[in-house]
């Protein structure tokens, strides 16, 4: 019986036919011992008694063939360009495989050569051909469905060779131990790990290697959660957390004093957090809400039923503006609460909100530490300078983490650090946008969640064009100019330069000097950047906000927290450039009020709509709905973006994707919690638990295995 982690110590160059050459051709494509090697999964099988013959093959059809190269011919285009034409037969017909700017593939497939290609299939002078196929070579491999390995081609490697040293390897392991429960196999009507490993590489059937891969996959999704339900299960039930008071007269006064009534989506939201932290062990929470559904005052009320019991709140912004626009709206709510005072026992004192970024000057900053520990500022908001050692607290109760995708887990770990003695403050995580539910129960599977799928009633949706071309782009300037005559302001939003020449955006101040004299002449334009002072960036704000700027010309500075209800119109320039789930944040900034509101997207006018950036703009006229925006931008972008390697096992996933597999996901999370929970610290479940303990690194090991 062999495990994962067992093969791992064997190396790759105790295989036959690996000498000093292939270990390093191997290591070129990171596989280096055994485990590699076998997890090295094939991208694709060529199925030798269904596969395609090139006679059969369809003009404008993407098609898979098993060729032997007939003739090699290299030469230059008129332009110069290389060009080389390879004719293959396959006992049906010929087909011709041309390949520009790659001279290397007359070497690489000389006559006589056996190899699959890939491409799409179209018709060149009445002869069949595919241009710049994906090419592998397959040697001469017998049996019936061969294995296509990736990579291999750039390596200098032939992917029967590839299948020689995983066949060996498969070998020598014998038998794969099987982690899961048999119970669980039999309910999820799963293979055997040791059968999976076989057929993926070596299937009898496509079906075969399909069910194979269905384990795999499923395994690699396990291990990842089995460490996040670990994880969360550590800390709740390790440390010790505040039972703060739910509901208490603070909240309550709140509450009453809002301007609005809560959404039932708000309220049901408040009320899980409060039996959260009324409970005995920190709350780890995310709440997911779309843009403008009312986040802020969720988090107010949880702050606020930490200072209710005399502790304090904190809540982190990853950007100063951020924190800056929390702490203006932040505070604009709670204006007029008081709280006990110590002082006088009497009498209550004003609730005091202070703000703490790396602008904060020296004297201010001492003060503000001062009163941090004496108490007297209840709630604390700023950037990651909250993160600073100086940085101590009273008695922290509650932290809320407007996270944006940008603090990573140690980041929110060293906040929760700071409560008082060995009490753990309760934890909130906002995200700015939603993001997918698979998404996020992998990049956030340690934590519970809250969705806010409500918007505040009486909201009109915001209309989003596509502006492409001058004609379209003069209507633009013309809604910024009728909007400002009707009364109402405008965002004009234009991409930061970043330091290097190549991005061709144009600077927000040369585009708002430029827009004032020309589609803006005679309004009254403003200016915001993140390089601007904050006196000036706080007086450009104040100035929009009382109205005496009608249209403020930002970079991505205003991308979140700004809110100005009466501003109807949002102009994104070069938009193409924007990912979806950052337009969508910026056009949140408009349709806050009673009024109707346009958001324009500029650029992207080259592509017919198929382009990436035009698929993204596409995807933001149709839908205003952050959630299925999520969904878009996943299958658009993948998920390297949104897990990075960020979460601990994520470079663990090779066969599953958060995007093809989303029911996996949402399984495999099951099935953890159900592991997790009957066998604490795993114990009884050996073969898992090295599978992990092999994952994670010491830090976690110790953490998580703590008996
Ligand atoms: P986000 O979830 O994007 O952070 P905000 O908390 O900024 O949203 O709220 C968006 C706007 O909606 C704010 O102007 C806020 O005052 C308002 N708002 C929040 N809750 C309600 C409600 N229940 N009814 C009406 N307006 C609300
Ligand atoms: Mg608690």
């Amino acid at each position: 019986m062999t495990s994962l982690p067992h093969l791992a110590d064997i190396g790759v160059e105790r295989l036959n036919g690996v000498g000093s050459k292939n270990q390093d051709a191997l290591a070129s494509m990171g596989i280096e011992n055994v485990l590699d090697l076998v997890t090295h999964y094939p991208r694709r099988y060529l199925d030798r008694t269904s596969q395609a013959a090139i006679a059969d093959l369809v003009d404008g059809q993407e098609a898979m063939v098993l060729a032997t190269v007939r003739k090699t011919a290299g030469r230059r285009t008129r332009q110069g360009r290389s060009l080389v034409e390879i004719d293959l037969f396959d006992g049906s017909s010929y087909l011709r495989a041309t390949f520009f700017n790659q001279p290397w593939r007359a070497k690489q497939l000389p006559e006589g050569t056996q190899a699959i290609l890939f491409g799409k299939v179209d018709r060149f002078r009445g002869r069949r051909q595919m241009t710049n196929p994906v090419v592998d070579l397959v040697g001469d491999r017998t049996g019936r469905i061969i294995p296509v390995y990736p990579q291999s081609e750039k390596a200098g490697l032939m992917t029967w060779q590839i299948g020689g040293w995983v066949a060996e390897s498969l070998r020598r392991a014998q038998r794969f131990d099987d982690p899961l429960p048999q119970e669980w196999r039999d309910r999820l009507d799963l293979v055997g790990r040791d059968w999976a490993m076989h057929q993926i590489h070596e299937p009898d059937s496509i079906a075969a290697s399909k069910k194979a891969r269905q384990r795999l996959a499923f395994d690699e999704l396990l291990r990842l959660q089995v460490i996040l339900v670990m994880r969360k299960r550590a800390v709740e039930q390790d440390a010790v957390g505040i039972r703060h008071q739910a509901d208490g007269p603070l909240v309550g006064r709140f509450r009453d004093g809002l301007p609005f009534a809560l959404t039932a989506a708000q309220a049901a939201a408040i009320a899980e957090i409060a039996t959260d932290m009324s409970g005995p062990h920190p709350m780890h929470r995310l709440l997911q809400g779309d843009v403008g559904s009312g986040k802020t005052v969720v988090a107010v009320a949880a702050l606020l039923t930490a200072v209710e019991g005399g502790h304090q709140g904190a809540l982190m912004a990853p950007t100063e503006v951020l924190a800056e626009q929390h702490h203006a709206a932040v505070s604009s709510l709670l204006s007029g609460l008081t709280v006990p005072s110590e002082q006088t026992l009497l009498s209550d004192r004003p609730l005091r909100v202070a703000l703490l970024t790396n602008r904060t000057g020296a004297a201010e900053r001492a003060r503000l530490q001062a009163a941090l520990i004496d108490g007297t500022v209840d709630i604390l908001i700023g950037t990651h300078a909250l993160l600073t050692e100086k940085v101590a607290f009273r008695s922290l109760g509650c932290v809320v983490i407007d996270e944006q995708h940008r603090f990573g887990v140690e980041q929110r770990a060293t906040l929760r650090e700071k409560g008082p003695g060995l009490v753990v403050p309760d934890v909130l995580v906002m995200t700015a946008t939603p993001i997918p539910r698979t998404a996020a129960m992998t990049v956030y599977g340690d934590l519970d969640t809250t969705i806010l799928g409500e918007m505040p009633p009486g909201r009109i949706p915001i209309t989003t064009k596509w502006a492409r071309g001058p004609l379209e782009e003069a209507s633009v300037w013309d809604r910024v100019r009728s909007e400002v005559e009707a009364g109402r302001q405008a965002y004009v939003v234009c991409p930061l330069i970043e330091e290097s020449e190549r991005v061709q955006a144009r600077s927000a101040s040369e585009e708002r000097d430029r827009l004032a004299n020309a589609e803006l002449s005679g309004l009254r334009v403003g200016l915001l950047h993140g390089q601007m002072p904050a006196k000036e960036k706080e007086a450009a704000m104040d100035s929009f906000r009382a109205r005496d700027t009608d249209v403020l010309v930002a970079t991505t500075v205003i991308e979140v927290g700004v809110d100005v209800p009466n501003a109807t119109v949002m102009v994104v320039e070069d938009a193409d450039r924007f990912g979806i789930a950052q337009l969508h944040q910026l056009r949140g900034r408009v349709g806050r009020g009673e009024h109707r509101s346009w958001c324009y997207l500029l650029g992207g006018g080259d592509g017919d709509g198929d382009t990436d950036a035009g698929q993204r703009l596409g995807a933001l006229v149709r839908s205003t709905d952050g959630f299925e925006l999520a969904e878009v931008d996943l299958e658009l972008r993948g998920e390297g973006t949104i897990l990075g390697t960020r979460q601990k096992g994520a470079t663990d996933l090779k066969l599953a994707s958060l995007r093809r597999d989303k029911e996996l996901v949402a399984t495999a999370r099951e099935v953890a919690f159900d592991l997790v929970d009957r066998h604490p610290g795993l114990v009884g479940l050996p073969d898992l638990a090295q599978e992990i303990r092999y994952l994670v690194d010491e830090d976690d090991r110790d953490f998580l295995f703590k008996s």
